[in-house]
């Protein structure tokens, strides 16, 4: 009895494994092609300038609508394009698609800045920085008005690309942005040795910050950490009015999330922008 049990469990393991395996398979076959099929689209999440609530910027974030698979969402398709190699023609699509769009939101507000996530194959890349060099230039693209979203991690493991690549970004001028701040390593000390614009506090801080005390003061630690360095800092994920007005209180720079805008399509960016160039400053 107890084998016959056993079996089961072997049967069901394999089963819920094989169906993951399956799905993974899935994914990365149907990826692969799906920027030519015209499967993949940007939508951008609004940045608020606490203070003058005003939008400050966007980060663009990938939607995939799938004919075979419905839509998929970046958490689930951006690893397993990370690990077949796709992330880099796909992050080159996003960073086309991204300059292009944002080329005329510059000209509604010269202050406008462009946030584009970039995962660590694509940062280890070593034709990422000529590729930027081109896409800036054909655009006409300020520089300083990008900024690359990467995570700890990349900076942890550091490598001789790595270091290359940061300083060549920086010698550009284009911004760099610790995503999922406070989620990845203890250490603070890459903060000293590289070029790091602007820290975005992790939304699992936020989510929690009115209702635990010690998410609160991680939050405050950030926003003095980021003060005390001179680095822009963005609190993502903000759901409620409540973490909206703790976020004042503390006196975050800039608020990003689901209780200020959604993730909208392009379009909707370019009429908030032109409302907003008609409003006094
Ligand atoms: P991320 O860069 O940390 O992006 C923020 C995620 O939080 C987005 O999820 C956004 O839709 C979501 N979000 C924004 N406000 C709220 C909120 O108030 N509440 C909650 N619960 N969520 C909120 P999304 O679009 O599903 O993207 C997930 C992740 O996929 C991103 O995390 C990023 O790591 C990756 N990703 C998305 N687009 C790209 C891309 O173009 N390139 C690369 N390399 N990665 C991308
Ligand atoms: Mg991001
Ligand atoms: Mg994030
Ligand atoms: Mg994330």
């Amino acid at each position: 009895q107890s084998k016959e049990q056993g079996r089961n469990r072997y049967a069901f393991y394999t089963d819920a494994l094989n169906q993951s395996i399956s799905r993974r398979l899935q994914i990365e076959g149907y990826l692969r092609g799906a920027i030519e099929r015209g499967e993949l689209m940007l939508h951008y999440q609004p940045q608020y300038d606490v203070s003058s609530q005003r939008v400050t910027g966007v980060e663009a974030l990938l939607r995939w609508n799938s004919p075979e698979l419905g839509q998929v969402g970046p958490d689930e398709f951006i690893p397993i394009a990370e690990q077949s190699g796709l992330i880099l023609p796909i992050g080159r699509f996003v960073l086309q698609t991204a300059l292009a769009a944002a080329k005329r939101w510059i000209e509604l507000d010269p202050d406008f800045k462009l946030a584009v996530n970039i995962s660590p194959a694509q940062f280890r890349d070593e034709s990422l920085v000529s590729f930027l060099q081109e896409e800036l230039a054909k655009h006409q693209y300020p520089a300083s008005r990008l900024e690359l979203e990467i995570t700890e991690g990349i900076l942890m493991r550091g490598g001789t690309q790595v270091e290359e690549t940061l300083a060549a970004l920086h010698e550009m001028g284009v911004c760099l942005s610790m995503d999922d701040f406070g989620t990845g390593y203890s250490s603070l000390s890459y903060l000293r040795k590289y070029p790091v614009d602007e820290l975005k506090i992790d939304r699992s801080f936020v989510n929690e910050m009115t209702v635990d005390e010690s998410d609160r003061e991680l939050v405050n630690a950030a926003i003095s950490l980021s003060r005390g360095l001179g680095l822009r800092v963005v609190a993502e994920g903000v759901e409620t009015a409540e973490q909206l007005q703790a976020l004042k209180e503390l006196e975050c720079g800039v608020v990003q999330g689901f209780w200020l805008s959604e993730p909208v399509p392009q379009e909707h960016i370019g009429k908030m922008l032109e409302r907003q160039a008609r409003l006094p400053v």
